[in-house]
């Protein structure tokens, strides 16, 4: 699939941007990119969103085409998924059992009863003390049972819940929506279309969830294409500033600062690796090389004692400046433990430190190792044991310079990077039509460029109501 890279107007839209260091004479609020504020700002920006969305819209188009027009309703007994498609995408629903040890394998145990709440019909919210999961447990350790790939299983109904609630009310249809997104992910659209017929399915009701009022929707589907806009258009943008790429293959003192430092490149690899939700975050964590959100910590004083002592160097006085005007009183520890991670204020390395607990090695640099062990006199098992605790046996980055995206030695590696997240959004454009739904791509272009690129003020991009439809 094309991923239209080449062809969007990036220059024009770029050219409305402007990059400010934090040593900028206007002491900006952050290293990032700001509006220009130019005459034709809001014309050009959005001349852009509509192409974009009218080269997705063909693209959307020519891909519904390759699915059959109209399917036959399944039945709820039937097996939606064969098992080479569950052990293609089991990998992805591990991630889902947290906890539990499950196995990859093609689940055999068909005694497994179906499981739905025990009452599907007549939930009340102001029942919410009661138990909603009655019968909804894992019966063997394959991590994808047979009863979760019947139809049965993806006609589960979201339900509204209170405060805590929402595992034992909606446990069941979660883990289910996961395993959808989960074949959207691996590109399964004809099974995912195929329940789409079915007139019970109710993933409208998906697309934007949260776990309760107090928290961000971080459980629908909409991540899926929404992360992959995101990272689409935040790395084409920065793709526009070649004087933003890392100098060399390691940073020296002076400390310059590059796209890696900006606001806009930290938040977007913060979004788009530590999802609440699982499903839609795994792609991006293999191309960022991030590791698993085992230290989903929040910035607090061990990291503000951290940049004060060794490896201060590298930070730019004006960052130490910003620490010295915020005093670590409790309220301001709070403060930052609430509102985050100060993006674009700290250099890539303590932002990186901060949220991944260790940096991955490439594929070559596994094998590498491996081949200097064995020429060794080291018995196998040895081998595999150093092989392990050196962390070499685990999961591998994408990238061959890691954490660079924009390194010319990734560009082969972005390139397919950018088609995949192409791909998502045309065929989450899809999913969305299967079920009634449309996603706006004009306006979820603007809002993105919106809130996240303004003036030097905090001056919003003007916000075209009527040319939002
Ligand atoms: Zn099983
Ligand atoms: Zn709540």
């Amino acid at each position: 699939m094309a991923q239209h890279t080449e062809t969007l107007n990036w220059d024009t839209l770029t050219s409305h941007f402007e990059y400010r260091p934090l040593d900028h004479t206007s002491t900006p609020r952050a290293s990032n990119l700001y509006l220009r504020l130019a005459p034709n700002q809001t014309t050009d920006i959005y001349s852009f969103a509509t192409e974009f969305a009218y080269k997705i819209a063909v693209d959307i188009k020519a891909e519904r085409q390759k699915y059959p027009e109209k399917y036959q309703r399944p039945k709820e007994d039937d097996y939606l998924l064969d098992d080479a498609t569950a052990l293609k995408i089991s990998p992805t629903v591990q991630r889902l059992h947290y906890q539990r040890k499950t196995e990859i394998r093609a689940c055999t145990h068909h005694d497994d009863e179906d499981t739905r709440f025990s009452r599907d019909d007549g939930y009340s919210y102001y029942d919410s003390g009661r138990s909603f999961s009655d019968g909804f447990e894992f019966n063997c350790d394959c991590a994808l049972p047979l009863r979760e790939r019947k139809v049965h299983a993806f006609l589960r109904q979201y339900r509204q819940n209170g405060c805590y609630m929402f595992e034992r009310v909606n446990g069941a249809a979660t883990f289910n929506m996961n395993v959808t997104m989960a074949l959207l992910v691996h590109g399964e659209l004809d099974l995912v279309l195929r329940i789409c017929s079915h007139p019970d399915v109710d993933y409208q009701y998906w697309r934007e969830v949260q776990q309760c009022q107090c928290v961000g929707a971080e459980e629908g589907w909409d991540q899926l294409y929404r992360l992959a806009l995101r990272a689409y258009l935040v790395l084409n943008i920065m793709r526009q500033f070649p004087k933003l790429r890392v100098p060399g293959p390691k940073r020296t003192t002076p400390y310059t600062e590059t796209y890696r430092d900006t606001k806009l490149y930290q938040e977007i690899v913060y979004e788009c690796t530590n999802l609440e939700a699982e499903v839609p975050g795994l792609s991006h964590y293999y191309f960022f090389g991030m590791t698993e959100k085992t230290s989903k910590t929040v910035f607090q004083r061990r990291n503000m004692a951290k940049m004060n002592g060794p490896g201060a160097h590298l930070l730019p006085p004006s960052f130490l400046n910003f620490l010295d005007r915020t005093p670590m009183s409790p309220q301001a520890i709070a403060f930052l433990g609430e509102y985050g991670f100060p993006y674009g204020h700290a250099p890539f390395e303590v932002f990186r430190d901060e949220f991944s607990e260790s940096s991955l090695p490439h594929e070559t640099e596994r094998e590498e190792v491996c081949h200097l062990l064995r020429s060794t006199v080291l018995p196998e098992e040895l081998v595999i044991q150093v092989m392990d605790e050196a962390g070499y046996n685990g999961r591998t980055r994408q990238l061959l310079v890691a954490h660079d995206p924009l390194a010319e030695e990734n560009a082969t590696i972005l390139d397919h990077y950018l088609a995949e997240c192409w791909r998502i959004m045309v065929q989450c454009s899809v999913f969305a039509h299967g079920l009634g739904e449309d996603i706006k791509w004009k306006q979820e272009v603007i809002w993105f460029l919106r809130h996240n690129i303004r003036g030097p003020e905090g001056q919003l991009l003007e916000y075209v109501g009527s040319e939002m439809s």
